[in-house]
């Protein structure tokens, strides 16, 4: 294993941000599939930066065995920029306070998997971004962890990849996938798995790419067991695909977990602003009309209480943490068993 450190310059003299990037280099030379891993592009969403920690001594021990067969890249941090933003105390890894652009938007869209096709020039998030692609692509396996605020453990994963990934999801025990077509904002995972669209099938080989936003259930699901267990799903993933040799594991099973288009998530924003009572959690199956929360936007007075409730049956798959809401903003994600009439749920939603 060999570590590097990345550095970026910053948009100011005297400041630039730096992280650490591993690499595995495999044993086999005839082109075995190669694995891009990264935790944290959301700088402040820590369960995959602890299951990383957690895969790499296992990793490090496959080495020591001669059982890694493909190239990996491992970036346990991806976002020293988001990483280092603190406003007045609290944490702020989602947008960067320069450009007020979410860190998961703005990545270059690439025709083809050319990295010439890259930008040179941009802004210091643009930059990163143009960095931490040009580190990912030409992997076959492309992982992004996240986490939501709270929820299950789920993937988003393009049509163009399902079903042949359903081996990834059972490997890694998620809880769902959820399948999406269109990214027009420029994710991560649109920018590693679009370039792949209109190439030759022998450039492309979607049988054997994978790219995915993997959600590793809420934001203060940091905890050294679930770190653990994940870290074990992300190893079954890489022997699984061909990356590294064990023998003793054996292959996985099917996927049982909720397989949904992206246009079946019911985002529910909030009727009014106020306090949120949730009646459901992540995990629970509701039928239609149930009450899924209510807003108190007027305490104490009559008809100072709205409640929410479920437009069709389905499965709560997250939901916000903080309790404070203003009109129009999402309370939860819930998986319905048919298209939903909220425009909005079409496209990548990390
Ligand atoms: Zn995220």
């Amino acid at each position: 294993m060999q570590k590097s450190i990345e550095r970026i310059a910053g948009d100011s003299e005297g400041v630039s941000y730096e992280f650490p990037v591993f690499r595995f280099t495999g044993t086999d030379k005839t082109a075995p599939p190669s694995a891009y891993l990264q935790a944290a592009l959301h700088a402040g969403e820590l369960p995959g930066v602890v299951a990383i920690d957690a895969l790499m001594p296992m990793l490090e021990k496959a080495e020591a065995e001669g059982r890694i067969i493909g190239n990996m890249t491992i970036v346990p941090w991806a976002n020293p920029i988001g990483r280092a933003q603190y406003l007045y105390g609290d944490h702020q890894g989602r947008f960067h306070l320069g450009t007020r652009t979410n860190f998961n938007r703005g990545f270059p869209r690439l025709a083809a998997p050319d990295l010439s096709l890259l930008p040179a020039h941009g802004t210091v998030d643009q930059r990163l971004k143009a960095r931490l692609l040009q580190l990912s692509i030409g992997h076959d396996i492309v992982l992004d962890l996240h986490c939501d605020d709270e929820g299950l453990a789920y993937l988003y994963v393009h049509t163009s990849l399902w079903p042949a990934m359903a081996d990834c999801a059972a490997a890694m025990g998620v809880d769902a996938v959820m399948l999406w077509d269109e990214d027009p904002d420029g994710t991560f995972e649109g920018a590693s798995i679009m370039p792949y669209q209109n190439v030759p099938a022998d450039v492309a080989r979607l049988d054997r790419r994978v790219a995915t936003t993997v959600e590793y259930r809420g934001i203060l699901d940091v905890d050294g067991a679930l770190a653990g267990a994940d870290a074990e799903g992300l190893y079954r993933l890489l022997v699984a695909r061909g990356v590294i040799r064990d023998q003793a594991l054996s292959a996985p099973g099917s996927f049982v977990g909720l397989v949904a288009p992206i246009e079946n998530i019911e985002m529910m924003p909030a009727p009014r602003s106020g306090a949120i009572l949730f009646d459901v959690k992540p995990g629970d199956r509701v039928t239609k009309g149930a009450r899924l929360a209510t807003i108190v936007h007027a305490p104490g007075e009559p008809d100072g209480r709205t409640e929410v409730l479920a437009p069709q049956a389905g499965l709560i798959l997250t939901r916000r943490s903080r309790r404070i809401i203003r009109a129009g903003e999402d309370l939860l994600k819930l998986v319905g068993d048919r298209t939903s009439a909220d425009a909005r749920s079409g496209t990548l939603e990390d």
